[in-house]
């Protein structure tokens, strides 16, 4: 079999367990995808190559001896500020350029304890703080489907990895829509955790009371099986749920028939390309008189119209904090040419940044500084109550929420680079749950101008099994799942 890459998580799970190829054969076969595709996809920062057959050639020992569980053997894109012990770990920045960490995530970990094998490290924005993958300072990673648009972002190359066949599943990280975006952009399944349910040891921080890690792959099981293998308490995260966490997979053949679902009038506003409000129209319809739900289209959260406003206190006052750490002292680039310490962290700040990097940690030292904290910084936090209390009140009459992913298909390369509010914009979906800290997922649901649209689901606190359970059957009726973009007409 020479398309192996082809195949899903779980499609190559069981390919594996019959003994019709090795995980060695399929690491190949996608390490020769990557090397086929990669010039004009740029999905990975750092290839690992060796890691992944060594990877492999432990995942088939599992299966030799029966002990090889669902992530055993599969290859897996993870983003680039997932901390790697002795893999160089960039988070998109020159800043960290050459840092090679001396530990394990908790993510990476589990992925490792299941027997996956890390394909690479996958492209983002600097610091997660963007929406196209432009802002790497390795370049931008490009979409699959049509190589002149951006694949959205943060979390940009794990989305295009798994659209090209470069792995089959992906971890990426979410702030404020940087999973479920791409995902939309790239024509996969992307899930955001609730806040809690994930571990965010060794990760790279960007907002700290929004981050969360969460799986891209090309349909819901492979999510599933996914959030699976990362989920569950740890104890060196204080923001870790002690609770045990249920078996995800268990909740997707289970029928949605009867379920309630809201969809928010605020959400329906200008700036949505009428390709995507035709697709989200489609999915209520399929969800209403194909899956047995009920739809209400009524719901009001009023308050979301200052979610983004919110969004951009809260997360450039916390960044702006947890970049504090990189002075060029402690590790990563360090720029020694002055003749102060002062100057030398002030030059290797000015040089190590990116332009976004720096403009956040700008926004972020305004809100907070004396003067204008209860102005901006409270202030925000207080809509960010009100914001929550008007999803909890949606919960007691719905089950699930439902939105577009983002207002649009993919945009060009370099389209909103010049003009940050426009790029702000493209997260007006995403960003309010993120605000609440709840758990949404993204799935295709259709085509626009030949281009891929997302439908966002959007959950209760610890709500994903339902998520998922909603997801799969709404990805099994619209039949638009696992599709490989080609790229330039390989295969
Ligand atoms: N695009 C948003 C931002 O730039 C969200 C990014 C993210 O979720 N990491 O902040």
């Amino acid at each position: 079999m020479s398309d192996l890459w082809r195949l899903t998580g779980h499609e190559a799970h069981e390919g594996l367990r019959r003994r019709e190829f090795t995980a060695v054969e399929l690491t190949e076969s996608v390490l020769t995808r990557v090397l086929e595709v990669e010039p004009q996809v740029h999905a990975y920062i750092t290839v690992t190559a060796d890691v992944a057959l060594e990877q492999a050639r432990e995942a088939d020992a599992k299966y030799a001896s029966g002990t090889a569980t669902p992530l055993a053997g599969i290859p897996v894109a993870v983003k680039d500020l997932i901390v790697t012990k002795g893999v160089r770990t960039t988070a998109g920045s020159r800043i960290l350029e050459n840092f090679v960490p001396p530990y394990d995530s908790h993510v990476y970990e589990q992925l490792r304890r299941a027997g996956a094998v890390m394909v690479g490290k996958a492209n983002m924005d600097e610091f997660a703080m963007g929406s196209s993958t432009e802002h790497s300072a390795f370049g931008p990673t490009s979409n699959p489907w049509d190589i002149s648009l951006v694949p959205g972002g943060s979390s940009g190359g794990s989305a295009a990895a798994v659209a090209a066949g470069e792995a089959l599943v992906a971890l990426g990280s979410d702030t404020g829509g940087s999973i479920r975006q791409p995902a939309a952009f790239c024509g996969v399944v992307g899930l955001d955790p609730t806040y809690g349910r994930v571990s965010r040891f060794g990760i790279v921080a960007f907002g700290s009371s929004l981050d969360q890690v969460g799986p891209i792959g090309r349909d819901v099981e492979d999510v599933a099986v996914m959030l699976d293998c990362i989920a569950g308490h740890d104890p060196r995260d204080a923001t870790s749920n002690p609770e045990p966490k249920p078996d995800f997979r268990n909740y997707l053949a289970r029928g949605i028939e009867g379920m309630r679902i809201g969809v928010p009038k605020e959400y329906f506003v200008e700036g949505m390309e009428p390709g995507v409000r035709a697709r989200i129209d489609e999915s209520l319809r399929i969800l209403e008189q194909d899956l047995g739900c009920t739809v209400d289209r009524e719901l009001s959260l009023p308050s979301t119209e200052h979610a983004l406003a919110v969004y951009y206190i809260i997360a450039p006052s916390e960044a702006s904090a947890n970049l504090a750490r990189y002075d060029g002292v402690k590790y990563g680039f360090s720029d020694r040419t002055g003749n102060s310490m002062w100057q030398n962290m002030e030059d290797t700040r000015q040089g190590g940044f990116g332009v976004e990097v720096k403009r956040r940690i700008m926004l972020g030292t305004y809100a907070l500084s004396a003067g204008y904290y209860d102005a901006y910084y409270v202030k925000a936090q207080k809509v960010r109550t009100l914001i929550n209390r008007e999803f909890q009140a949606a919960f007691e009459r719905y089950d699930l929420i439902v939105t577009p992913t983002a207002p649009t298909v993919a945009f060009p390369i370099g389209a909103k680079l010049d003009d940050p509010y426009a790029m702000y914009l493209n997260d007006i979906y995403t960003i309010p749950a993120s605000v609440a800290g709840l758990p949404a997922i993204s799935v295709p649901c259709g085509e626009s101008e030949g281009l891929p649209v997302g439908v966002q689901f959007i959950g209760n606190f610890w709500q994903e099994g339902k998520l998922l359970q909603a997801a799969y059957a709404f990805e099994t009726a619209v039949g638009w799942a696992n599709r490989v973009a080609e790229v330039g007409g390989s295969g």
